[in-house]
């Protein structure tokens, strides 16, 4: 992939990275101030710290979506980026386009997606 290309990418997974960790900065703000009124004693805290973990899904997807943004852009410093991770052919430009953080090309993920891989 060209140069220009790759930081075409490398500057959209920047701007993913911050967006989504605004949200999940948003989601704990808004956690901690009803927090407290919520839950009077400690026992019943632990379980709802649970709980909220658990209903707030979006917030541990968006934690990976982090991760695979790292990832993404570690590939990019290696000049793995843009390579299949499971038959290193190249991924194709529309599918990086759509998910700059992809791994796997079309041909893989449908597998992975079906639990064939
Ligand atoms: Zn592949």
């Amino acid at each position: 992939m060209r140069r220009t290309e790759l930081d075409r990418f490398r500057k959209r997974l920047e701007e993913k990275r911050r967006e989504v960790q605004e949200l999940v900065q948003a989601a704990r703000t808004t956690e901690s101030q009803h927090g407290d009124t919520e839950t009077p004693d400690l026992g019943d805290r632990a379980t709802d710290a649970f709980n909220r973990e658990v209903s707030y899904g979006v917030r541990i997807n968006e934690r990976d979506l982090v991760r695979r943004i790292d990832r993404a852009l570690g590939r990019i410093e290696s000049g793995e980026y843009g390579k299949c991770v499971n038959c290193s052919k190249t991924i194709q430009k529309a599918r990086l386009t759509a998910v700059p953080w992809a791994r796997h090309c079309i041909e893989c993920q449908e597998l992975l997606d079906r639990g064939d891989l």
